[in-house]
């Protein structure tokens, strides 16, 4: 095999709760982790020259060892001393720094494609492993699907497959740094915490609407503070018919989850109109495993 094109997915939290800050300064969390049909799209080239070389379609986006999808070719080239040259072409489509672990997600890839391409037959347990090197939610793009993270997001329990659903996804033009808004929040202050083990149940149940009602982030209360804007997309959301709308990760991106096709693509015309939020889009969970 010469080439490999992989989907590198964004995720959404169905639930994120941060339980306890650690000595090293992360937090230990616990998220309802969701893979969704947003994605990035990656081709793997193996070439004749030695190196790796990386070419993404966003200007601005680093193509050296500061891009996640580098740095994860470049662990896999010295750790399994891949003497072979590598290109990796990637168009970028989920929004950047946006909660949806698109870098991470572009890593994972890498991890899956070196490993086919190459012939390494390493487990999906052992890239994980080489994942969480870089990045906490690594593991979990790797994984795929419906999964409990815990820890600092790299512990992960395999949860029942979200029933199938339309998710509008919308990317509000501010920055947030997801260190900001960790420094910003107090863990013993948090007076609303997600209620995961409800979510759980229905997933077990496979009862979306359960799961809808019981969405819910910590980091919210941090971001919304400081921009409105997500709360006014998330109501928008809620009034053209989701069954629950949530702030993904650390922010700024919203998303809303609608049992009808007809009811999201009326939301996301409604932000297109009428909000700022000018990356939208209308897509679906997705459950497949990749490996
Ligand atoms: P998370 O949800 O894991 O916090 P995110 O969706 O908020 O991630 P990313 O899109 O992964 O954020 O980008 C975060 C930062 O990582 C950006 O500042 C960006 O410059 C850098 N970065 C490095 N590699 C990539 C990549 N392949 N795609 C996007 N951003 C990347």
């Amino acid at each position: 095999m010469h080439e490999i094109e992989l989907k590198a997915r964004a995720k959404i939290n169905l639930t994120l709760d941060v339980i306890s800050k650690r000595p090293d300064g992360y937090h230990n969390v616990e998220m309802v982790m969701q893979t969704i049909n947003l994605y990035d799209h990656i081709t793997i080239r193996k070439m004749r020259a030695p190196g790796i070389k990386l070419k993404t379609d966003l200007k601005w986006l680093p193509e050296d060892e500061r891009n996640l999808a580098y740095k994860a070719a470049k662990l896999m080239v010295e750790t399994y001393n891949i003497d072979q040259g590598i290109l990796i072409e990637l168009k970028k489509r989920i929004p950047v720094a946006a909660g949806l672990a698109g870098g991470s997600s572009d890593a994972a890839a890498v991890f899956v494609g070196l490993n086919i391409l190459f012939n390494l037959n390493l487990s999906k347990n052992k890239l994980m492993n080489l994942g969480v090197k870089l990045g906490a939610d690594i593991p979990y793009c790797i994984l795929t699907g419906t999964a409990l993270a815990q820890g600092i997001g790299e512990k992960l329990t395999k949860l029942p497959p979200m029933p199938f659903c339309y998710v509008v996804i919308a990317k509000p033009p501010i920055s947030v740094s997801t260190a900001h808004v960790y420094r910003s929040l107090n863990v013993e202050e948090i007076s609303f915490h997600p209620n995961t083990q409800e979510v759980i149940e229905g997933l077990q149940k496979g009862d979306l609407r359960h799961i809808a009602r019981n969405l819910g982030n910590v980091l919210e209360s941090v971001t919304i503070k400081e921009h409105p804007i997500i709360d006014n997309i998330k109501n928008t959301l809620v009034e053209y018919g989701a069954l629950g709308a949530l702030m993904s990760g650390s922010g700024p991106s919203v998303f809303g989850l609608f049992e009808n096709h007809k009811d999201a693509q009326a939301a996301a015309k409604e932000l297109r109109l009428h909000s700022k939020a000018k990356d939208i889009f209308v897509t679906t969970i997705f459950n497949r495993e990749r490996v």
